[in-house]
């Protein structure tokens, strides 16, 4: 056949689209994407017999053209924004995403969030409503604060905070709680950018209730706390109480308050843990705001919670800044959610996957890395070997500062294929899988595992060392 002729025998493209299965899928995906994939797989078809014009290439090409197109679909409509097997132990990993959300949550999202829902509608009067109403009076039930709100992150929260209690005037501040989070989170520059004028007193590792007393005058609005958040400062340190703050702040008629940076509503103490102030402790010591964050130790939403006094609540819902920083439904159906299973203890720390991660018991944790174990086997095979190891855990997120957790993981070595190499190969596997690499060796973490993720990480691992 003539060149030219090859050229003509390349299916058209409106016969090209009539190809059922092409034509189901442009029900799934639209027109477009399907005219755009195939005019792209017709390119190329012309660019071979061009450089190889033979018949061979001719039927080949078209003979493989369906699947190609379908494939490239598929690639096209691939989400960049992925599950991932999180395999650090991290159980609030920054990158990865923090909280994972309990599936009570995750249930409700997608049977009710479809469609219209009351946010701001209040279904008795038939008039508008208050979006924080639908967990309001729960937040308050469980913490003992008079008013509560949520904002989109913390880093709002405490910005709304300091600017509506602020007032343009002076906020006082300790030099060692001059806390940096990262991503650009720096509580000076947040005091800066709320508008009210920053005090700082003490040093950095000593503060004395002296200090922030010397400094109170007519123009003082308010005396901030701040959470260290992800540092620990030991040695020669004083550091002013709660309590204190707030008696200080009572004499003067100066409210107090307070970044808590991760939130936590549980006493870790009772189970064995580093005491770490809850919410509820802030709120007794008399604190009149405090603000923390939805997706830490709390385990819900990204969202940043504000409870308090009515008063400076009040305040913060009238603030004009609230509206730029306001919560979207979804979280605000999942803050819900979460704050009513924390109505009961044992039942928040059994169901909310951020606190019965971090709370596993060992024996627990030892368990699933026999379980891990047992599903390796054929590892090694393949010139691979593997042991359980005994670990440690922080709980990440800049929350618990120094407090380790007594952890498990799989420590896999192998002869032939370096942990680097190996690392990146399973960033790349479907799902992709995030590991550590400790002396040489990948770790797989048990503690962020669940028991269905080992199962799919098992198969990913035994197919990778294969290869
Ligand atoms: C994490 C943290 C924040 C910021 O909270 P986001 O929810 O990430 O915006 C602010 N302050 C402290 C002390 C924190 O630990």
């Amino acid at each position: 056949m003539a060149e030219k002729n090859l050229f003509r025998e390349i299916p058209k493209m409106d016969i090209l689209l009539e190809n059922p299965e092409l034509q189901s899928l442009m029900e799934k995906v639209g027109r477009s994407v399907v005219v755009d994939q195939a005019r792209g797989c017709l390119d190329e078809l012309r660019e071979e017999l061009k450089k190889n014009p033979t018949e061979e290439t001719l039927r080949e090409g078209c003979s493989n053209l369906i699947p190609k197109i379908i494939a490239k679909i598929s690639h096209h409509k691939e989400r960049n924004l992925k599950p991932v097997i999180n395999a650090t132990g991290v159980v609030l990993h920054t990158n990865l995403g923090r909280a994972p959300l309990p599936q009570e949550a995750i249930k409700r999202l997608a049977s009710e969030m479809g469609g219209y829902m009351n946010l701001e509608y209040d279904l008795n009067a038939g008039k508008r409503g208050e979006r924080y109403s639908h967990f309001e009076e729960m937040i308050c039930r469980i913490t003992g604060a008079e008013a509560a709100m949520a904002v989109n992150n913390n880093a709002a929260a405490t910005m709304l905070m300091v600017s509506a209690v602020g007032r343009g005037k002076e906020v006082i501040v300790s030099r060692g709680e001059q806390v940096e989070i990262g991503g650009k989170f720096r509580i000076p520059d947040i005091i800066d950018q709320s508008g009210a004028k920053r005090v700082e007193v003490g040093t950095t590792n000593k503060t004395h209730i002296s200090d922030y007393e010397d400094k109170i005058t007519e123009d003082t609005a308010a005396l901030l706390k701040v959470h260290h958040s992800n540092f620990k400062i030991t040695g020669f340190t004083e550091n002013v109480s709660r309590e204190d703050l707030v008696e200080l702040g009572r004499k003067y008629d100066v409210p107090v308050i307070e970044d808590l940076g991760s939130g936590i509503l549980i006493d870790l103490s009772k189970y064995g843990y580093e005491k770490e102030p809850t919410v509820q402790d802030s709120l007794k010591a008399g604190v009149d705001v405090v603000s923390f964050s939805g997706d830490k130790l709390f385990g819900g939403p990204q969202a940043g919670i504000l409870v308090g006094k009515k008063k400076y609540i009040d305040l913060c819902k009238k603030h004009p800044l609230t509206r730029a920083m306001r919560i979207d439904k979804c979280s605000a159906a999942l803050l819900e959610t979460v704050w009513s299973m924390y109505e009961d203890e044992a039942y928040a720390i059994s169901h909310i996957p951020v606190l019965a991660m971090l709370l596993a018991p060992e024996e627990t944790l030892q368990e699933k890395a026999e379980y891990f174990a047992s599903k390796l086997e054929g590892l090694k095979k393949w010139n691979a070997d593997f042991a359980i190891v005994e670990t440690q855990n922080p709980a990440g997120g800049g929350s618990l500062p120094g407090e380790v957790f007594p952890g498990r993981a799989i420590a896999i070595s192998s002869a032939t294929i370096s942990p680097d190499e190996m690392a990146s190969r399973l960033r790349g596997a479907n799902p992709p899988v995030v590991a550590r690499i400790e002396n040489d060796e990948l770790y797989f973490e048990v503690r962020t595992l669940s028991y269905e993720e080992m199962d799919i990480l098992s198969d990913i691992l035994l197919k990778e060392y294969e290869k």
